[in-house]
């Protein structure tokens, strides 16, 4: 992959152009820069060129070819807030929350966040990678290429460790891990006890390289406002970018915090007064919106359209957990921001790729395709118009990691 190799005979190829320069606010059709018979070319995993075939450079012309087969093509989508390490599931929890079991009578049963802690604990860190390997297919199946996976199912500090390599283990998806050792108060401690013990932590979680980011979930029974600020402060004083579970089921104001903090995200973001809406459109923090989940809690889902039309970067992700969001079907997310969320079609397309790099930091990288950035994308024979509409998932034929195959359909 050191020589370069020209991807041609492309029906259409969506570069996102538009989207770099207007940072994924006020997004229309025209930011997608959709180009009609075109090619492009990689080298050394990186696009280096991109347009119409017939304007293909004399340098490249006797470049080795890929026929993409008069097929579409899509920068890869990047899904910037799951929990995909993890063991066992919560089937039983399901069954019972819809015959009619409240949070409190599943906890008491040893349901919720915690018994999958127990689950997690469990198993080997081999057990974890051979579980989470086979959610990147299915990611990668769909034209997923960058993952975000968080800890948060460990609670010790070995557990938790253990997922964040087990995350860093995966192979031929891009994958970012974020330390969310603040997922939930194990039992017999206090939050302040846990967050010390989280800080003596983080010092060597950066110097094994198992992370560059610190998450949190701010919310009633969970971290308070004031506990959590010290927290991401001392994380932000190690280095580490920090994003939050905000404003999720009740408003405790994390949304204002993360947007203070200049963090690269503030996730879920239902509960928010029209203050904390115009202040996350104001700022540098991607609003990630997570539409499985508040499908599955049968919650309000966020108010998009004012985010968006206030001038917010959105993200869309898949938010898959076992617990709260069970799926890895991004065509339903995107179908949810559409029917429930009313984005418009370039709206979702910016918000699973610009707005998701954002979110990690990896706008300049991921989420495009155009010179300098990686090459990853996928296949498609449907034209973007087609996507996020039915619900058999979309038809990926190819998908590609820096250039290399890494899931072509049977
Ligand atoms: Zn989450």
């Amino acid at each position: 992959m050191t020589h370069p190799i020209v991807y041609s005979n492309i029906a259409e190829l969506m570069t996102m152009k538009g989207l770099q320069a207007n940072d994924g606010r006020h997004v229309g059709a025209k930011d997608l820069a959709v180009v009609k018979k075109a090619a492009f070319v990689a080298e050394k995993g990186r696009v280096v060129w991109v347009g119409r075939e017939s304007r293909l450079p004399t340098v490249f012309r006797s470049s080795k070819r890929v026929d993409c087969q008069g097929l579409n093509v899509f920068p890869g989508f990047v899904d910037c807030h799951t929990h995909m390490v993890f063991a066992g599931d919560r089937v039983n929890e399901f069954e019972k929350r819809n015959q009619g079991a409240s949070y409190q009578e599943i906890a008491a049963a040893g349901g919720g966040i915690l018994s999958t802690v127990k689950a997690t604990r469990k198993v080997s860190k081999q057990a974890l990678v051979d579980l989470a390997q086979q959610r990147v297919g299915k990611h990668l199946s769909q034209g997923v290429t960058t993952i975000e996976i968080k800890s948060g199912y460990g609670l010790n500090p070995q557990s938790e460790i253990k997922m964040l390599q087990a995350a860093k283990a995966l192979k031929k998806a891009r994958v970012v891990t974020t330390y969310l050792g603040a997922h939930a108060i194990p039992s017999g401690t206090t939050q302040a006890q846990y967050l010390e013990s989280l800080k003596r932590e983080l010092p060597k979680i950066k110097q094994l390289g198992l992370s560059q980011r610190v998450d949190i979930f701010i919310e009633k029974g969970y971290f308070d406002l004031s506990a959590a600020k010290e927290y991401l402060v001392f994380a932000q004083e190690l280095g580490f970018a920090v994003t939050i579970h905000a404003d999720q089921l009740n408003r405790t104001q994390a949304t204002q915090l993360a947007v203070a903090l200049r963090a690269k995200s503030a996730d879920h973001v239902i509960c928010l007064n029209s203050k904390d809406k115009k202040r996350l459109a104001d700022s540098e923090t991607v609003a990630v919106l997570l539409p499985a989940a508040d499908f599955y809690l049968e919650c309000d889902y966020p108010d998009a359209r004012t985010l968006i039309d206030s001038g917010a970067c959105v993200a869309l992700a898949s938010d898959y957990n076992p617990g709260s969001s069970p799926t890895q079907n991004i065509e339903f997310v995107g179908l949810l921001a559409r029917l429930q969320m009313k984005m418009a079609l370039p709206e979702v397309f910016s918000a699973l790729t610009y707005g998701g790099a954002k979110a990690l930091g990896l706008e300049g990288e991921v989420g495009a395709l155009l010179p300098g950035f990686r090459a990853d994308f996928f296949l498609s024979n449907q034209s973007w118009e087609q996507f996020f509409y039915g619900l058999g998932g979309h038809d990926v034929f190819r998908t590609y990691v820096g250039g290399r195959k890494v899931f072509s359909k049977k």
